[in-house]
């Protein structure tokens, strides 16, 4: 395999092709192919943004009639077909069923553009500048992002400037499974010296992806939700990677019953691999003037084709997330026995996770490189997250077919033994 120019040419900063050091070519589904030919099944699925697989083919013919009629590729955030049929499309079958009522922003579009904007406005909204986000935290790293994202490395590249207007707070479980988080957030609020800046915003993930699969529990959830409620603060979800049917419903806040204010999505929401992003915030929170947040690259139509697509071929009855769900019980299952069976040979393991968005917690970070490095071996990619990589991940395609979910979990298996037997 030629990489050569690869390792010459791109900048050090390069990160997956680092665990997986081959040249990609095709891929279908959960199914991708090297320049060899040496096919693997896909268990990063870029990091949750193709929960319906590689290369589609219902988006994929949805994009390609679109280009055949000459449609809008690029329009600015001028009106189109595309942008009013995805609208459309957002109202009937995910906003209106669910009893949601937002108005859209589109920003750029990354993930980190949809934070930036959100906590932007949730700013203007407010008018104050503080916004509470928690321990482990990742909502990308634009300076704005940055700030609310906990990661020391990220945190570290910004050439010694400060990262301003966040304030960190403990995570639900980060002081152990006993102690209640927000009595510590409630507390600050109700201390007129307890130094909490009243925030605009709460900006929280229901489960944090990067940041090693830890599940707000729904309790946790509402109770953050009345206390934003109760001291005028609003409620942001950043559902980038956990919202489009990763844990089993469209959006993750789903389960807990809550209302955000704000919500942002990108990562499968184009479902294609696509960049796309959107904010969506209650109506009257919509104190934007004209142009005040722009971007070259607002609405991508490609994308918004794909999008519609998706949640028309998805998200129009509940059989998909009944499906999700199915198999992240077959995922759960599979992921407890390894834990089990890591913790007997003395590397203590546990499993935690909401539908597909699932990890072993292995506590340390080379034991994790050693499973995900010799499942590579075995043909199945793989990753790690959490502060030190200690949690092996799983956010297969949602749409992985059983055989290719099963071989996949084998190899798992297989790899964990492997790293037991070493
Ligand atoms: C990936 C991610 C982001 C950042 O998205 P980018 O497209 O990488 O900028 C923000 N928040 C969460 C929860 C993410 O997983």
């Amino acid at each position: 395999m030629q990489t050569q120019t690869l390792e010459r040419m791109e900048s050090n900063v390069r990160t997956y092709s680092r665990s997986f050091p081959v040249v990609f070519t095709k891929a279908q589904n959960a199914r991708l192919t090297d320049e060899n030919g040496r096919e693997y099944i896909d268990f990063l699925a870029g990091a949750g943004t193709l929960n319906y697989g590689h290369n589609n083919p219902h988006l994929k013919q949805a994009m390609i009639d679109y280009l055949s009629t000459d449609g809008i590729v690029h329009g600015l955030d001028m009106w189109t077909a595309a942008k009013r049929d995805y609208f459309e499309t957002l109202e009937e079958v995910i906003l209106k069923p669910r009893g949601l009522d937002y108005k859209v922003h589109l920003p750029g579009p990354t993930g980190t553009n949809a934070v930036e904007a959100a906590i932007r406005l949730a700013r203007v909204a407010k008018g104050r500048h503080n916004i509470v986000t928690f321990t482990n935290g990742f909502h990308g790293v634009t300076m704005g992002a940055l700030a609310t994202t906990g990661n020391r490395k990220f945190r570290e590249a910004t050439g010694g400037i400060p990262t301003q207007g966040a304030s960190f707070l403990p995570f639900d479980g980060y002081m152990g499974e006993h102690a209640d988080t927000l009595d510590y957030f409630e507390k600050l609020l109700n201390d007129k010296s307890g130094g909490l800046d009243i925030p605009a915003g709460v900006i929280v993930e229901t489960v944090q992806g990067e940041g090693g699969i830890n599940v707000a529990g729904l309790d946790w959830l509402k109770r953050l939700e009345s206390i934003c409620h109760a001291h005028d603060i609003l409620l942001i979800v950043d559902d980038i990677q956990a919202g489009c049917g990763r844990t089993g419903k469209f959006f993750s806040f789903e389960h807990a019953g809550i209302t955000p204010d704000i919500v942002t999505n990108s990562k499968s929401l184009s479902g294609f691999g696509l960049p796309f992003a959107h904010v969506l915030m209650r109506p009257e929170l919509d104190k934007w003037k004209p142009g005040q947040y722009n971007g070259t690259f607002r609405g991508f139509s490609l994308a918004m084709v794909t999008a519609t697509a998706a949640l028309k071929k998805y998200w129009s009855n509940d059989t998909f997330e009944r499906d999700v769900q199915r198999k992240a019980r077959i995922v759960e299952e599979r992921f407890q026995k390894l834990a089990a069976l890591l913790s007997e040979n003395g590397m203590p393991a546990t499993e935690r996770g909401r539908g597909l968005m699932r990890g072993i917690d292995v506590v340390s970070g080379d034991i994790a490189d050693k499973i995900t490095s010799k499942a590579f071996e075995h043909g199945l990619i793989i990753e790690t997250s959490g502060q030190d990589g200690e949690v092996v991940k799983c956010l297969c395609p949602l749409t992985i077919k059983d055989e290719d979910l099963l071989e996949a979990l084998d190899i798992l298996e297989a790899s964990v033994n492997a790293v037991i037997q070493a």
